[in-house]
């Protein structure tokens, strides 16, 4: 079968977006804002259902964002659209509030309906193909666009090709991989309704304590289950109350650019310059910094002096945060991303617990679950072995302690996407096309794919996760905003 598309009456061309998640949604929008894009059809091809991608298709409530209401926005001007469709609807809810993941989905499925309306009222039909694009290659005759592959075995024509996939594959580790067809492994934590399936007397151990693992934390602790969650650091992310565009920026951009990172001094200059950047932010006279960070060694305490902190409004470090993501993306634009990786590496000790911090509400449950008895957080991974009754062995280094837990979440976080540059098509998706460190695909400062080789840039755009290449921090709703405007500028001037 093949299902070439009929042409409309309309300017020009057949868009095929692959993927159709919340940067999707960001990225119609602007198309069908911006009044020299005209597309004839625009064909979404996603398994999912339009609008939940793989963090605000949850329907559970206690699954909140880490980004406050005014950046977890479709677009970036004016007030936050997600505040604005949110009290249209009757939610109290305020420009620092958190809100339940669900909400954003419910949120990115209304404004994808929209697009499609507001699309067709300019004559271009916008349809959905469920499925999941295998590869992408050039036309038969040069010049004439893309071949869209799918795995039903269909095929897409296309003039113009965004990519917008997400990361969806779960980071299983390495000593799980024979084991994925165990009965007591969940791969990863969503759907969520898998967690809550588990019999009240679960003790499931959580492979990681970031952001998937306090999820299956706060999803898990009920009833009378007793939930682990470890990893190498044994370090659950700090705690915030806000994460919003900055109300006085410190010029952390131009500061960076000072920096040299290569520099042995880089680590204490980057230090320096953060300081000075959390006094100018804050919005009163900032507490000493020795009270704004928990030192203890323990999770769960740590965890308490932070959320104390927070409460008692002793965080002026949140009000810097936003703006450091984009210094960071901004300053690292384009650098190889080798350098770039490099760069995050030596970044992470001193931020990454505050870049990717949990809402003071999802610390106060941590904290209670601790208290009471149903969570513990552990430094180490344990050697795992299927136990011959069902559940697992895990064995403790350095002091070789056996335990056994009923299941093994796996929530070490997400790949990159699995978009592949380096086989005869020009894009090949899934794990099987592509190794771990495989580059993500290059694009140029438009987004578009540069493939290896011959260079010129393709009409195909990257944005979200797929457009790591060029962009540092993309796990962010707001960084797809941005992302999507560059795109719908390109495609109208292309
Ligand atoms: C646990 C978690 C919490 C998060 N919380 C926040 C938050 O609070 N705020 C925030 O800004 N960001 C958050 N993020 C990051 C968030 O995922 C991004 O901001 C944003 O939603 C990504 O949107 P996306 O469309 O790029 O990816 P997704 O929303 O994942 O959508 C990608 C879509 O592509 C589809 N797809 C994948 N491969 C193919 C293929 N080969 N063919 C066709 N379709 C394909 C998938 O089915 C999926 O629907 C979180 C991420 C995670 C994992």
């Amino acid at each position: 079968m093949n299902r070439r598309d009929e042409r409309l009456p309309g300017t020009g061309g057949r868009l095929v977006v692959v993927g159709g998640g919340a940067s999707a949604t960001a990225v119609l929008h602007q198309l069908a804002r911006h009044p020299d894009v005209r597309p004839d059809a625009v064909t979404v091809v996603d398994p999912r259902p339009a609008g939940f991608g793989l963090a605000f298709g949850t329907t559970d409530p206690r699954l909140r964002c880490n980004t406050s209401v005014d950046v977890t926005s479709l677009h970036r001007a004016g007030q936050s659209d997600l505040l604005r469709y949110l009290s249209g609807r009757g939610w109290p809810v305020s420009r620092a509030d958190f809100v339940p993941r669900a909400l954003v989905g419910q949120y990115c499925r209304e404004r994808f309906a929209q697009m499609r309306s507001t699309l067709a009222a300019r004559g271009c039909a916008l349809r959905q193909v469920t499925a999941r694009v295998e590869a992408v290659r050039s036309a038969v005759r040069p010049g004439q666009g893309y071949l869209v592959t799918l795995d039903d075995g269909s095929t897409l024509d296309a003039t113009d090709v965004v990519v917008a996939v997400g990361g969806d594959q779960p980071r299983v580790p390495e000593q799980l991989r024979d084991h994925a067809d165990h009965p007591d492994l969940l791969p990863g934590p969503y759907p969520s309704a898998r967690l809550r399936a588990l019999p009240e007397d679960a003790r499931p151990l959580v492979l990681g304590t970031k952001l998937s693992a306090i999820d299956a934390a706060l999803v898990l602790c009920t009833a009378r289950r007793q939930i682990t969650l470890c990893s190498p650091s044994g370090e659950l992310p700090a705690v915030r109350e806000h994460l919003c565009r900055p109300a006085r920026p410190t010029g952390l951009l131009a500061g960076l650019r000072t920096l040299d990172h290569r520099s042995p001094d880089f680590d204490r200059a980057l230090t320096k310059l953060l300081v000075r950047a959390v006094r100018q932010a804050s919005p009163g006279p900032s507490p000493a910094l020795g009270k704004q960070f928990g030192t203890e060694p323990e999770a769960l305490q740590r965890l308490g002096t932070e959320l104390r902190q927070t409460e008692a409004g002793a965080n002026a470090w949140q009000s810097v945060i936003a703006e450091l993501i984009e210094a960071l993306n901004d300053w690292t634009q384009g650098w190889p991303h080798r350098d770039r990786d490099r760069l995050l590496a030596r970044f992470r000790p001193l931020i990454a617990r505050h870049i990717s911090a949990i809402p003071v509400s999802s610390a106060r449950s941590l904290a209670q679950h601790g208290l009471a008895g149903r969570l513990t957080v552990r430094r180490g991974t344990p050697v795992l072995a299927p136990a011959p009754g069902g559940g697992w062995h895990a064995r403790w280094h350095p002091e070789g302690r056996a335990e056994h837990y009923t299941q093994v979440v796996a929530a070490s976080g997400y790949r990159p996407p699995a978009v592949c540059t380096h086989g005869p098509d020009l894009l090949a998706f899934g794990t099987a096309a592509c190794s771990a460190d495989c580059a993500p695909p290059p694009t140029d400062a438009h987004l578009r794919l540069t493939p290896p080789g011959d260079g010129g840039p393709e009409r195909i755009w990257m944005v979200g996760a797929a457009g790591g290449a060029r962009t540092a921090i993309v796990n962010y709703l707001w960084t797809a905003a941005a992302q999507a405007e560059v795109v719908a500028r390109t495609l109208a001037a292309a």
